[in-house]
């Protein structure tokens, strides 16, 4: 353990030099407040032994600079050794920035016993460190599986609702527009009924690559929706882009030529409905889901397989 002893009596620095490295520590000798401040920078010990009064700089200011120099988080032990013995002293002392406080004249055994106890109060706090690290990273993991779909390995519907309000405010603060695309297989019932549901969850999967492999932009977010529906925020997209990202989704799909005994394609096919806005405070984004959504029903409605698009947002009357 490295020890910065900060004393200006040349005497007493020689001494206690001595008392640290009897006690199997490497003593660092600072005669002056000034070159403790240099010494502890350059250093970075483990513990600080530190005299009270010194010409140059008081003790007091000298842990102060210490605590100030030590990065956010960081801490290393400062016992204030001196002759000073009023309670002011001691006060003062631990106001500063020092953790305990030692009488003069020093005795080896009460300082050995003062720095086994410091030794122990860092190696809780080391080891509380590396569990608070470990914690953090299992968080991360936590919050990264949380937000995936288990089956197809894409985020999920919570993910995608928290994705939207930060893509909505930033394409306000932006004054952008914004699309989403709904996605929904057709006829998968009959796929599962025909083919079994693995087969369906194996379809799910490839499907959900396909749709991702169909968007290129680092903004946008596929998700798992539900079921056999899927979703995609993408921010900074008109509802030309977005019609020419779900016609290459289509097209990908139909190409994977997926079996489908029950369907009049004869293979897996999906329909879609997309729908844009400028973003606006007054607009809830849930708003563009439900267009995207009645878009999607008309797709389903007029034969499946299609795109179908709308501007508006609000239901329309009939
Ligand atoms: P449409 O063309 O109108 O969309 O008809 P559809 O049969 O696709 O729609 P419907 O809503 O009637 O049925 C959806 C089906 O999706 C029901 C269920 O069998 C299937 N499904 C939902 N989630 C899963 C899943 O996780 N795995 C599998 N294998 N099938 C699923
Ligand atoms: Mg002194
Ligand atoms: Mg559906
Ligand atoms: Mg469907």
């Amino acid at each position: 353990m490295k020890t910065l002893v900060i004393e200006d009596s040349k005497s007493s620095l020689k001494l206690l030099c001595e008392h640290v490295k009897r006690m199997g520590n490497t003593p660092i000798p600072a005669a002056t407040g000034t070159a403790g401040i240099e010494l502890f920078l350059m250093e970075r010990p483990d513990l600080v032994l530190l005299d009270i009064i010194m010409p140059d700089i008081n003790g007091y200011d000298v842990a102060r600079q210490i605590r100030q120099l030590e990065a956010p988080g960081d801490w290393t032990p400062i016992i204030f050794l001196s002759s000073l013995n009023k309670d002011k002293d001691i006060e003062m002392g631990i106001a500063a920035g020092g953790d305990d406080f030692l009488l003069k004249p020093i005795s080896e055994i009460v300082l050995a016993s003062k720095i086994c106890a410091m030794q122990r109060i860092i190696q809780m706090r080391e080891s509380l460190l590396v569990l608070t690290r470990k914690l953090d990273i299992a968080n991360q993991e936590l919050k990264r599986i949380t937000s995936l779909d288990g089956l197809t390995g894409i985020a999920n519907r919570r993910h995608f609702d928290e994705v939207l309000v930060r893509e909505w405010r930033r394409a306000m603060r932006q004054g952008e527009e914004l699309s989403i695309l709904m996605c929904d297989i057709d006829f998968f019932k009959q796929y599962n009924d025909s083919c079994g549901h693995q087969s369906g969850d194996e379809c799910l999967r490839l499907i959900a690559q396909t749709l991702t492999s169909s968007m290129d932009r680092g903004g946008d977010l596929l998700a798992r929706y539900g079921g056999e529906e899927f979703v995609a925020v993408l921010p900074g997209t008109s509802l030309i882009g977005a019609s020419f990202v779900a016609a290459q989704m289509r097209k990908a799909i139909n190409k994977l030529a997926i079996p489908h005994p029950n369907s009049p394609y004869g293979h897996i096919t999906a329909s879609f409905g997309i729908a844009s806005a400028v973003a606006m405070p007054e607009t809830d984004p849930q708003k563009i889901v439900g267009a995207a959504d009645r878009a999607l029903y008309k797709a389903k409605h007029s034969g499946r397989n299609r795109v179908f698009q709308t501007s508006s947002l609000e239901p329309e009357d009939n």
